[in-house]
């Protein structure tokens, strides 16, 4: 598609966006789940989850807003266009947390959507689409795995029935958790099917770029790709003051060599410092004092925008290994892998140009971490905004983000929602 344009209505919608109110909401947001160091715990199903959608429902009814559900637990907010049967406008994130979590990660998405609907009406606008804010079920994947399940389940990625039956640690299953989800929020109506005309969603970035360089909003291109790989080095068990240097085969000096190598060989094919590679797990056997290592066993993940670049570094990995293995067998092993993705360049051309008619300082980036977005740009174009956290921090109780910045991020998002409805 075409971007739209980013006319007076637009601009009259990011105008009544109001900096204190989305503030005070998300203080409101944060107070479910509180932690005495200023963070949240609010686990996917938990009550305190359950209690934020109960408070969601409650601003829906007082600004007019229909609220429906469907059988995964996302609660959705919507607006009705002049036109009920178009295909809606979505913007939306999520609501539960990690256990030690932020007051950002997921409720500034929700929170600036419907900033940015009730913007849109006190300015007066009817939209063409109707606009649909979403609270996305458990995209955090902290109490059950798979994390993005809600999202997952409305693109059609993961199949409900296979969801229900799993289970936290307690042992209690998703089905029974979401009971307590619906519970909380009685008699929703079910939501239709219809496919999203487009989706937005507001974020913060994760990561330091834009605080580092002073800009207010990340126009984000897509998702980086990732792999993640095994490398398990076999050596030869032996005594440690008996057995001379030259007759050792120790799996723990050809693993750390094969390391640093790695390292060496990535910081020079990535001057920029783009790539994202970590060896996070480290296991050596038979891990005792005084016997040379016989097995050593670690983790690469591999993060990178561009999929050809996924696949040549990777594929240098296990030639590197091999030279660093000084006579020890050597396995490399691909576990799993997702290929980038690639936002609609329409809706991100949408996003660049409302930041531009706002005159915010911005940026293209990529984002690092995964987010429901990702599933939703398999349905229809999508799109993500970014806006600054206090260095870089996230999954942190720590977490924090400026009243200014998250507003100008719902600025941007409000005029993007008004081009896309009317288009
Ligand atoms: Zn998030």
């Amino acid at each position: 598609m075409t971007p739209p344009t980013l006319d007076d209505d637009a601009l009259a919608a990011a105008g009544r966006v109001d900096r204190d109110r989305l503030w005070q909401r998300l203080m409101e947001i944060a107070r479910f789940g509180a932690t005495g160091r200023g963070g949240v715990n609010r686990q996917a199903f938990s009550a305190e989850d359950a209690a934020a959608r109960r408070q969601m429902a409650d601003w829906a009814a007082s600004l007019g807003l229909h609220c429906l559900t469907d059988r995964i637990g996302n609660l959705y907010l919507r607006r009705p266009g002049r036109d009920p049967e178009a295909a809606p406008v979505m913007t939306g994130s999520h609501l539960d947390s990690q256990p030690t979590g932020g007051k950002f990660d997921g409720a500034y998405g929700v929170i600036a959507g419907l900033e940015a609907l009730q913007a849109i009406a006190q300015a007066g606008l009817e939209t063409a689409r109707p606009i649909e804010l979403v609270a996305w079920s458990n995209e955090e994947g902290s109490r059950f795995q798979p994390g993005c399940m809600g999202s997952g389940v409305f693109a059609g990625e993961m199949a409900l029935a296979d969801l229900l039956p799993l289970v936290d640690a307690e042992g209690i299953s998703v089905e029974a958790a979401l009971a307590g989800l619906f519970e909380a929020t009685p008699g929703l109506p079910a939501r239709p099917a219809a496919a999203p005309a487009a989706y937005i969603e507001a974020h913060i970035e994760q990561g330091p770029i834009l605080e580092r360089e002073g800009r207010t909003i990340g126009v984000v291109g897509g998702v980086q790709g990732m792999r993640w790989l095994t490398v398990e080095v076999t050596g030869e068990a032996a005594h440690a003051g008996t057995t001379p240097r030259a007759a050792r085969r120790d799996a723990l000096k050809a693993a750390t060599r094969m390391v640093v190598a790695l390292e060496a060989a990535f910081a020079e094919a990535d001057p920029e410092d783009i790539l994202r590679f970590t060896v996070g797990r480290f296991e050596v056997e038979p891990n005792s004092p005084n016997t040379v290592p016989a097995r050593v066993f670690f983790t690469i993940d591999f993060r990178h925008p561009e999929a050809a670049a996924i696949e040549d570094l990777c594929g240098r990995i296990e030639g590197i290994c091999r030279a660093q293995a000084q006579g020890c067998p050597v396995t490399v092993t691909t576990i799993s892998g997702l290929p980038p993705c690639v936002f609609d360049p329409a809706v991100v051309a949408t996003v660049r140009g409302a930041a531009e008619r706002l005159a915010l300082s911005h940026r293209d980036i990529m984002s690092g971490a995964g987010h429901d977005a990702m599933n939703l740009a398999r349905l229809c174009p999508t799109g993500m905004i970014f806006v600054p956290c206090e260095a870089g921090v996230s999954h942190n109780e720590a977490e924090n983000a400026t009243p200014d910045d998250l507003a100008a991020g719902t600025r941007v998002l409000a005029a993007s929602l008004v081009a896309l409805a009317n288009r």
